[in-house]
């Protein structure tokens, strides 16, 4: 009888331990779906926002900035077109269902390069409608090359939460960790910030101290429980940017949950993620939930991490 009921117990930790091992697989499984969540309502704008058809909205944050919303998204996403006298970059680009370019054609006439901060399909649907498109060089994504065209993997994309196959893009530029990029009369830098993806890139405009965040911090929960997510890198990004940017930097982000307008975020907010990431290395505080894991970063944001015997110190 006894040796029947550990037998039991073995193949029950056998199984537990292999549902465990591909919970990542599993949950992709179990929140795909074959089409788009429906739009949400339309939302009252804060005063400098205005819509630009029933789906994207305009901000400005100041005459060469703007701010392209989709807040009908079932997760809202902001993508910035960031102007210099000669040409602009298009920081992200959104979602896949809707076709951003028409907007970034009423804002600007000069030359887009399209700069995704990482690969997920919120941030990278329509790039194939852009003639320059730029990515972080890393070495697996030039093994994933296929001549000048290149495909994300499906973990790098994600698209398969709201049924979107796996595109593809013809690459016209690579970019390194610390590049500048002139855009005449304006400079920005490239700037690696794994955590969130292994490939994440923001971009600074140090001049104006606008910092371009992508999914590295943003109010809401952060995700840093991907299979290419890195709660190390998150830490090691945080103590870098909080030796590297002014104190009056401020973040503007590609999400939010609960405010209005522009998502903009400040340095405090980066010194709460790096103490809770210290807090959650040492064991000095306990999260809720399970596969994520969630830690109260501040009064707006939470850090989703892997089950804490998985997370990677
Ligand atoms: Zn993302």
């Amino acid at each position: 009888m006894l040796r029947i009921l550990l037998i039991s117990a073995i193949g029950l930790i056998a199984i537990g331990a292999g549902l465990l091992h591909f919970r990542f697989d599993l949950a992709v499984a179990a929140l795909s779906a074959d089409s788009p969540p429906p739009l949400l309502e339309k939302r009252e704008l804060s005063a400098s926002e205005r819509w630009f058809d029933d789906y994207y909205t305009i901000d400005t944050i100041d005459e060469r900035t703007h701010v392209i919303g989709e807040p009908r998204a079932s997760g809202p996403v902001f993508s910035y077109l960031i102007e210099g006298r000669d040409r602009a970059i298009l920081f992200d680009i959104g979602y896949p269902s809707a076709n951003i370019l028409p907007v970034v054609e009423s804002l600007t006439d000069k030359p887009v390069l399209a700069v995704p901060s990482h690969l997920h399909y919120d941030h990278v649907g329509n790039l194939e409608r852009f003639d320059q498109i730029a990515l972080l060089d890393t070495p697996q994504r030039r093994a994933q090359m296929y001549g000048d065209i290149f495909s994300p993997t499906h973990t790098q994309y994600l698209g398969s939460a709201e049924g979107h196959d796996i595109p593809s893009w013809k690459i016209t530029k690579w970019l390194s960790d610390g590049e500048t990029i002139d855009l005449g009369d304006r400079t920005i830098r490239v700037v690696f910030t794994p955590g969130h993806t292994d490939e994440s890139i923001s971009i600074w405009d140090e001049a104006n101290n606008q910092f371009f965040t992508g999914d590295y911090i943003y109010e809401g929960p952060l995700y840093a429980f991907l299979p290419n997510s890195s709660l190390s890198d998150y830490l090691k990004v945080a103590e870098n940017l909080l030796l590297t940017l002014p104190r009056e930097t401020k973040l503007y982000t590609a999400h939010r949950m609960n405010i209005t307008g522009t998502p903009v975020l400040e340095m405090r907010d980066i010194v709460a993620l790096r103490d809770t990431l210290e807090a959650v290395r040492d064991g000095d505080i306990s999260g809720t939930g399970f596969f994520p894991t969630r830690y109260p970063v501040n009064e707006r944001i939470d850090l989703d991490a892997d089950i804490p015997w998985y997370q990677d110190w």
